[in-house]
């Protein structure tokens, strides 16, 4: 039976791209679909471009609050920071993704549901202006569209808690990463949730001078599972030394908001009110798969809503996959990419790589400044640890740098199981050790490379040295040292010969 399209994506964020982008590159007939007006995906358009936009804006502009008479602050004009990072996000989407998506047909503002497991509807979904008019929009009726082969990467939504009074406020004053991009700083925020999101978001907004307040129903911030606690508190101890006020844990009883001025308050368990322009929700996402009437296509969700997928990210229709945040493994870009590109790969080719859901893939995460935790990856594994901090290293010492460390995780021979980066750079130091579990390398090969100085990035190279050091230091290797350093000669004939005489024996047996 012949189809429309070899592939289709149904989402054009980083998993959809990367299926697209590649699928379209070794001449599949390929089609994406978004019912956003273009690419890019939540990572772009609303997650990880912007929060980094928003923080490096962020950080200049505390900066220059700290260098300047206090006097003078309030009468500084300050340049908008959301229209140029739109028009940024824009051009991003214009030039850039259109690279990526040589070749590929692309349908924005259009939502798409199964018919069956090959046949999809295209429903027009008017999520906001189409950005290149060049781009074709499915037509007001829908469109049938069939392909071969089906890619579900339609990634997750903020999950909005059922608080009272919260879900009853006016659209424009309840915020969630889809729109605070859009409103311009500064204005008062609360912002709800006590994770990564939460803490990234707040930091941005407090540096753009917004009056922020974290209100978080649990007594710890989490930034990331097997991230330790301590990172988490020394993230929030950072925060609040940096203006955000955090209240937690605390109890929301009710939101309500003033009909007139339109603010908001909002009255806790233990009496205290929280008086606020904005509230930004970031306490979790919640799937999207719903929408997709997945039934027609017998693709089936688990308990928490998510995608069911096995160790090769099938659906249980075996013509349709789920790469990205829809499966709900791991909610980060760039397991996203990894997914997409591997399995477009892996298709085109007819070889099955295994995308190994695993732990590898959750290593690096970089989602705030100055500090960036990655998650280690030792569920249940023994391991040795070896931890190089900020503090004892010259560079970041003398750079006032001193949060931070890097800690590696790995079996005795050095086999490379995890890390945890935390501190400025960390995100673009935690790459390298992304590479050297990928690959399988080990801290020897850390231990000898020869990095740049004095960077940041230097440090995972002392790291390996450390890992020498801890064997360098153990008596029988301090023993055997001192020997072959005093009777060098004698001991390398003497091994030779040991190692001629095995040699001959395993020949001759
Ligand atoms: C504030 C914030 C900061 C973040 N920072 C980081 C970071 O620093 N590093 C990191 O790794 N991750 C970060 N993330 C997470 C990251 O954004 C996601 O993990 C990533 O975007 C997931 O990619 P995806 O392709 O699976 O889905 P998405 O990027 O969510 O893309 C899915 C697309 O599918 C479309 N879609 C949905 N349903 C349909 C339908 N029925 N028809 C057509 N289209 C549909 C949507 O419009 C969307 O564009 C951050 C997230 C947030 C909110």
């Amino acid at each position: 039976m012949g189809y429309d399209y070899d592939v289709i994506s149904i989402g054009c964020g980083p998993a959809g791209i990367s299926v697209g982008g590649l699928g379209g590159a070794m001449g599949l007939k390929t089609l994406v679909v978004d019912m956003r007006p273009r690419s890019g995906g939540e990572c772009m358009n609303s997650g990880c471009i912007p929060s980094k936009a928003y923080l490096r804006q962020g950080e200049i502009m505390r900066h220059v609050k700290e260098h300047i008479p206090e006097e003078m602050w309030d009468s500084i004009i300050r340049h908008p920071v959301t229209e140029p990072l739109q028009e940024d996000l824009t051009e991003i989407a214009g030039k850039k993704m259109d690279k990526m998506l040589k070749g590929v047909e692309k349908r924005w503002n259009t939502r798409a549901e199964f018919i069956d497991r090959h046949t999809l509807r295209l429903l027009p979904a008017n999520h906001g202006e189409d950005v290149n008019s060049s781009y074709q929009l499915c037509s007001d009726e829908g469109e049938i569209v069939t392909a071969q082969r089906i890619f579900i990467g339609v990634g997750t939504a903020p999950y909005i808690p059922d608080c009272h009074g919260l879900r009853d406020i006016e659209h424009g004053r309840l915020l969630t990463n889809e729109e605070i991009f859009h409103v311009e700083p500064p204005f008062s925020v609360a912002v709800i949730g006590g994770g990564v999101i939460s803490m990234e978001l707040s930091e941005a907004l407090c540096s753009l001078d917004c009056e922020t307040t974290i209100l978080h129903r649990s007594a710890d911030f989490r930034v990331g599972k097997g991230v330790p606690q301590a990172v988490s508190d020394l993230m929030e101890a950072r925060l609040v030394e940096k203006g955000v006020r955090v209240i937690h844990p605390c109890k929301m009883l009710q939101w309500t908001q003033d009909p007139e001025t339109h603010s908001l308050e909002c009255s806790l368990a233990d009496g205290q009110v929280i008086k606020c322009d904005y509230v930004l929700v970031a306490c979790g996402r919640t799937p999207v798969a719903d929408s997709l009437n997945l039934k027609a296509a017998g693709v089936t969700t688990n308990a928490r809503g998510y995608i069911e997928v096995d160790k090769y990210l099938r659906t249980k229709a075996k013509n349709i996959y789920a790469p990205g945040d829809a499966n709900g493994n791991f909610l980060l870009s760039h397991a996203a990419m990894h997914q997409g590109t591997s399995l477009s790969l892996s298709l085109s080719l007819s070889v099955s790589v295994s995308l190994s859901l695993s732990l590898s893939l959750s290593l690096s995460l970089s989602l705030s400044t100055p500090l960036i935790p990655t998650q280690p990856c030792t569920r249940g594994i023994k391991y040795l640890e070896f931890t190089q901090t900020f503090e004892s290293y010259g560079a970041t010492y003398a750079q006032g740098l001193k949060d931070g460390q890097i800690s590696i995780y790995c079996s005795p021979l050095g086999k490379i199981y995890g890390a945890l980066v935390v501190g400025v750079h960390s995100g673009e130091c935690i790459n390298e050790l992304s590479l050297m579990m990928t690959w399988g390398m080990r801290m020897h090969k850390l231990a000898f490379r020869q990095g740049s100085f004095p960077t940041v990035g230097w440090l995972t190279g002392r790291v390996g040295q450390l890992w020498l050091q801890h064997y360098a230091e153990m008596p029988l290797c301090q023993k055997m040292a001192g020997a072959v350093f005093r009777h060098g000669k004698t001991i390398a004939m003497c091994a030779g010969v040991a190692v001629a005489a095995a040699a001959a024996t395993v020949i001759l047996v």
